[in-house]
């Protein structure tokens, strides 16, 4: 019998025990960049998607364009960096609460509209005994029309406009859209073009925004869970 079988029977499986515990371990976050005061411009240069920007007192970080490509973290002008993973922004568009009810029982219907596979691959894991997602109350569902939260990654090619509309045309209400990495935020690292819408929000109303490229399994998880209420959203912009 393998090595990794016998320890897994061993230790049994261990779920992040966040956010009632701080998660400490290797590897379930890239982190991310963040402001700095007295940084020179220098630094902001290094930036190819003008996430950071060169202000009076340093350099500020907009985390909706930062596409993960790591040059701001090494030599002499390096950026400060956090390990954290509470990346979402936003908050909902309509007065209409969800009902206390969702805050255990929330169904989600993601959708690839045209991700790289990057958000796809980390959407897949939050099911996982890792991350345990039911542990709270929160499900991935396989029609819209069951579904209360839309997750969406990808910059929304031509192709799936179409059915990205339709999926949140089938959604009943009160319902919530998420937009997953940079991708869906603003079209990210595709952008804008013949082919691309450049994000969800030029197709259908956006709720929610989880910044990163891709955002971590963690990241997720706390988008959803901010949609239920359970966590708070955060800034999407640094100043120093
Ligand atoms: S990691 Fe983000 S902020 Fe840093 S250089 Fe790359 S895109 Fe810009
Ligand atoms: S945000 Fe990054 S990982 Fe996600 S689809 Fe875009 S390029 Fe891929």
């Amino acid at each position: 019998m393998a090595n990794w079988v016998l320890r897994s029977l061993a230790r049994g499986i261990r779920t992040t025990r966040w956010p009632r515990a701080e998660e400490t371990s290797l590897g379930v976050t890239p982190g991310r960049p963040r402001a700095a005061t007295g940084m020179s411009a220098e630094a902001a240069e290094r930036c190819p998607t003008a996430a950071l920007m060169p202000v009076e007192h340093g350099v500020a970080v907009g985390f909706e364009r930062c596409v993960h490509c790591q040059r701001c973290r090494h030599g002499a002008t390096a950026m400060p960096w956090s390990g954290d993973f509470e990346w979402t922004g936003g908050g909902p568009r309509e007065s209409v609460d969800l009902p206390a009810r969702f805050r255990r029982s929330l169904h989600v219907r993601y959708v690839d509209a045209g991700a790289c596979g990057g958000c796809m691959g980390e959407v897949r894991l939050i099911d996982a005994p890792p991350y345990n997602l039911h542990r709270f109350g929160i499900f991935i569902t396989a029609s819209p029309r069951d579904a209360d939260v839309l997750l969406v990654g990808g910059p929304v090619t031509e192709a799936m406009r179409t059915p990205v509309r339709k999926a949140y045309a089938a959604m009943p209400d009160p319902k919530r859209v998420v937009a997953m990495g940079v991708c869906a935020i603003n079209g990210g690292v595709f952008g804008a073009s013949f082919a691309s819408a450049g994000g969800v929000g030029e197709v259908i109303p956006v709720d929610y925004v989880i910044p990163g490229c891709p955002p971590p399994p963690l990241a997720i998880i706390h988008a959803l869970l901010a949609v239920t209420g359970r966590a708070a959203t955060q800034v999407t912009a640094e100043q120093p």
